[in-house]
């Protein structure tokens, strides 16, 4: 007999789906007619309704994949409701270009992002607050933490209560502590996970959604280091800045690209300290990368 149930798949491997069922645990699944039926290939992150095929086991089918808020191409997941980015204080030195791409292909998709500084223990708050201040003042919300010395756990957990958060960041940051200070009941589902998808884990690198307590969900993703946006024209690159839009109307040309125009409004408060000289070499860096991209 058929029991249909409605879950979240939480990871997705070689054609198996790991469905989330609250209350119930993971449900190894397959998409049986759902490509056809829906033309969509499910993404980690959809709900979906799941036929539960054999209860021992917990093996199912997919029937559906529910309506989506929002799919995001890089990482290709669904109904992600806001990005976390977890950089060091040092430990190693935040890369402030790297940080920057990846805040413009958030705002590019039109996700929220915080931005985590974890190992805030190796600094001093006057030494934290000379970068990080740069990006409160672009409107971007700060989170001070170390994993290492619990502290701003708290803080971090209230900014992710019921929402699904895309959690990256480069690689010896934190990224794996701070994920595991924030569900100290983890242990025993993980387990529970790992075993099942044990074969997969060595191949690629997936996302993977770690729920933390109802409605509140982290989805751990793999690293990233370009800017390969479809569709991003250097032309545009500027909009995904969010601290040049109130400089922008002092241009005078209309259409300026804020790199070699003269009487340029942005480039002007570089020069009045009003907008960061870091945060604006980078922009001229990552306008140059689409433009030789272009070429080839
Ligand atoms: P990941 O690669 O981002 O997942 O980083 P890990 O969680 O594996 O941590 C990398 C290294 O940084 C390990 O040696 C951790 O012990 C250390 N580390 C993690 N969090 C902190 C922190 O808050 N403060 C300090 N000082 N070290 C930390
Ligand atoms: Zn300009």
């Amino acid at each position: 007999m058929d029991k249909n149930m409605q879950g979240k798949i939480v990871k997705g491997i070689s054609g198996f789906y790991y469905v989330h069922v609250a209350g119930s645990g993971i449900y190894e699944c397959k998409a049986k007619g759902i490509f056809r039926n829906q033309k969509i290939k499910p993404l980690v992150g959809d709900n979906v309704t799941i036929a539960v095929l054999d209860e021992e086991q917990m093996l199912g089918n997919i029937e559906e994949i529910l309506p989506r808020e929002n799919a995001l191409i890089r990482p290709a997941v669904a109904n992600i409701d806001q990005a976390l980015v977890i950089f060091a204080a040092a430990k190693p030195k935040p890369n402030f270009n790297l940080l920057d791409r990846f805040l413009i292909m958030m705002e590019y998709q039109k996700v929220p992002v915080t931005i985590c500084f974890n190992k805030c223990d190796l600094l001093t708050g006057e030494e934290l607050h000379a970068f990080s201040d740069v990006y409160e003042q672009c409107g971007y919300p700060v989170v001070y933490t170390s994993a290492r010395e619990q502290r701003g756990i708290d803080v971090l957990l209230e900014r992710l209560e019921g929402k699904v958060t895309s959690v990256a960041g480069p690689s010896g940051v934190g990224k794996s502590s701070l994920i595991n200070c924030l569900q100290p009941e983890r242990q025993m589902e993980t387990g529970a996970i790992s075993r099942k998808i044990e074969r997969g884990r060595h191949t690629t690198r997936h996302s993977e959604i770690i729920p933390i307590k109802e409605q509140t969900y982290i989805m751990d993703t793999p690293g990233f280091s370009t800017l390969d946006i479809p569709g991003l024209e250097k032309e545009d690159l500027w909009w995904y800045y969010p601290e040049f839009e109130e400089y922008e109307p002092n241009c005078r040309f209309k259409g300026c690209s804020h790199i070699g125009e003269p009487d340029c409004g942005v480039k002007e408060a570089v020069e009045a300290g009003k907008i960061s000289r870091l945060r604006y070499e980078n922009y001229r860096q990552l306008y140059q990368e689409l433009k030789e991209q272009k070429k080839y």
